[in-house]
């Protein structure tokens, strides 16, 4: 079902497509679309969508459109209509030239509404939204027909057009499919295709129309105007496929794609629905669309995930028809994977602890050259500073501890990384009883090597105090402390559950020089402590780090750090 970048994906959308061009239909070719109504940023769950439509096209030599599906001016904006074309464009997926919006087709769907309305398959209804409800009958019930389902052709065809010139107020009339109130199946009742909407400037076509189409009626006929071979979709779609079938059928077109559905990501501990993301943002529950504890594509992004690693999350989650709900770990752990290789080693102190080398000479500097990543030498070396003064953390230090500790104690000794052996020799505390700074000693002779016979088990890290970056240091955690925040079923608000220590800020961290060159895209190691990666802003001077994952799965219970 899954596999890793390089292979081919198998799924069951990709054996139909097989089949299809076993079968010679569409004349081999095989065309996608990704249709985003931009109503808000995409999420993981939209990832999904893209690099299944995005990749079956890559994979079959076939095109995959964008196309918004914007037939909802009321909610979208060109803010969204730019920001969704940036985060496809950064998952690393193309649509060439074939940039689409189903406001293009405005005016030909006005036309194909008035070509049902001339073949008695459309008409005017007066009812209100109140009565449309009740004449649409219940599951259990067959609908009633509407006192408007009989008005003749010329009447329909007139009262259409009327609509269309801004005659009629918002929800005076619509314009209905004439299917069968008594089926079955809900979605064809005579659905709405028109409503009016006066008032609203669409992001495409300002004012011109006060006549808006459809979902139902409007994607068919999008994806056929643009020779879509296979229209894939979510399964809540499932029970709009006859509807979408019978456009297409009833029209004069000559292209009928075929309607495939599969399941919608849902991730643990996040909401994937749009208005709940929009509700966040709007009242200010996170920092914007790209708050790095956000599910959005801008989110993920800011906290340090590679496009990379989300193709590589898709391609694991695979493709099916089955309800899931994805662990965190499985998000986490691709990232990590992908950094692990290559992300680049850097050290870091963030929650310092000043020592003083007591027989380090005062003055002095030395000039370490470091492996940027202990497995892979083509990533190259950096110089770090070592000198009289550095910063520890303070959890590597304990007064006394029992064994397991392997880390620093008084009287004890640990290996500073890529430098020298170091003992502690005394504690300083503040008046409070604070421990405020270690005096130390180190051994010249242990540059890189323990002399023969010399156990040191522990190893820390450190930074010079004298070249120090202050930084500011975000830690995110899970945006909510339960695995469904909106599970329907107990009807909690999810609001209720976000939680309340997802972003723990620390001020004062101290970070090797070579983290002065850092630029947005980058990412690394923060040696001992997690992956990090730069924030597109500052806090006054001060370079700000995002916590993108630590280096193991702490929520799997598993210890985080090495000792
Ligand atoms: P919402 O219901 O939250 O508003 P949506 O499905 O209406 O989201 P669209 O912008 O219409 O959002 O989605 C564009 C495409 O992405 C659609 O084809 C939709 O099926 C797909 N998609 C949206 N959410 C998910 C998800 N969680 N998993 C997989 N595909 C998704
Ligand atoms: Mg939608």
């Amino acid at each position: 079902m899954s596999t890793e970048e390089g292979s081919k994906p198998t799924n069951f959308i990709r054996h139909m497509i097989d089949e299809d061009l076993a079968n010679n239909k569409n004349n081999g070719r095989v065309a996608t679309r990704f249709p985003p109504e931009p109503n808000g940023y995409l999420h993981i769950g939209h990832a999904k969508s893209i690099a299944l439509n995005f990749g079956i096209a890559r994979d079959y030599q076939g095109t995959c459109n964008l196309r918004f599906d914007d037939t909802n001016p009321h909610k979208e904006n060109i803010d969204f209509v730019e920001a969704i074309q940036n985060d496809v464009r950064w998952l690393g997926f193309d649509w060439d030239d074939r940039l689409y919006y189903a406001s293009d087709y405005f005016e030909k769907l006005y036309d194909f509404a008035l070509e049902l309305i001339q073949a008695g398959k459309a008409y005017v209804c007066d009812l209100d939204a109140e009565q449309t409800r009740e004449y649409r009958g219940t599951l259990k019930q067959a609908g009633k027909n509407s006192p408007s389902r009989d008005r003749s052709v010329d009447e329909n065809l007139d009262l259409f057009q009327r609509m269309r010139a801004g005659e009629f107020k918002d929800g005076e009339r619509v314009l209905r499919a004439k299917i069968d109130m008594a089926s079955p199946n809900m979605n064809m009742r005579d659905p709405t295709l028109y409503r009016i909407r006066h008032g609203v400037v669409h992001h495409q076509t300002g004012a011109e129309w006060c006549l808006y189409p459809m979902y139902d009626f409007t994607h068919p006929i999008s994806d056929a105007l643009e020779g879509i071979t296979h229209s894939i979709c979510t399964l809540e779609f499932e029970d709009h496929r006859p509807l979408y079938d019978w456009m297409l059928d009833n029209i004069s077109i000559d292209c009928h794609p075929q309607q495939i559905e599969f399941s919608r990501l849902n991730l643990q501990y996040t909401v994937m629905s749009k208005r709940k993301l929009t509700e966040l943002v709007d009242e200010g529950l996170v920092e914007g669309w790209d708050d790095p504890r956000m599910p959005t594509i801008a989110g993920l992004r800011r906290r340090g995930y590679t496009a990379a690693s989300i193709r590589a999350f898709c391609d694991r989650i695979g493709v099916t028809r089955a309800d899931n709900s994805v662990e965190m770990a499985m998000l986490e752990s691709a990232i990590r994977d992908d950094l692990n290789v290559n992300a680049p080693r850097r050290m870091a102190v963030l929650h310092p602890l000043k020592v003083v080398i007591e027989n380090y000479p005062e003055g002095q500097t030395e000039e370490l050259d470091v492996d940027n990543h202990p497995q892979n030498e083509a990533m190259g070396q950096r110089k770090i500073p070592f000198g009289r003064e550095i910063y520890i953390d303070r959890d590597d230090f304990k007064e006394s501890a029992n064994k397991k500790f392997k880390r620093l104690v008084t009287g004890g000794e640990v290996r500073l990384r890529n430098a020298y052996v170091m003992r502690c020799d005394e504690v300083i505390k503040d008046e409070q009883g604070e421990i405020i700074e270690l005096r130390c000693s180190y051994d010249a002779d242990t540059l890189g090597a323990n002399p023969e016979g010399r156990k040191v088990k522990g190893v820390i890290h450190w930074v010079s105090v004298a070249h120090a970056i202050e930084a500011e240091v975000r830690l995110y955690d899970r945006l909510f402390s339960h695995p469904t925040p909106d599970d329907a079923k107990d009807g909690v608000d999810y609001k209720t559950r976000l939680n309340p220590e997802s972003l723990h800020t620390l001020s004062y961290c101290y970070l090797e020089p070579a983290l002065a060159d850092a630029s947005v895209d980058d990412h690394f190691q923060f040696e001992r402590e997690g992956y990090f990666c730069l924030d597109r802003t500052k806090v006054g001077d001060k370079p700000v780090f995002n916590r993108t994952v630590t280096l193991r799965d702490s929520w799997a219970k598993i210890e985080g750090q090495g000792d």
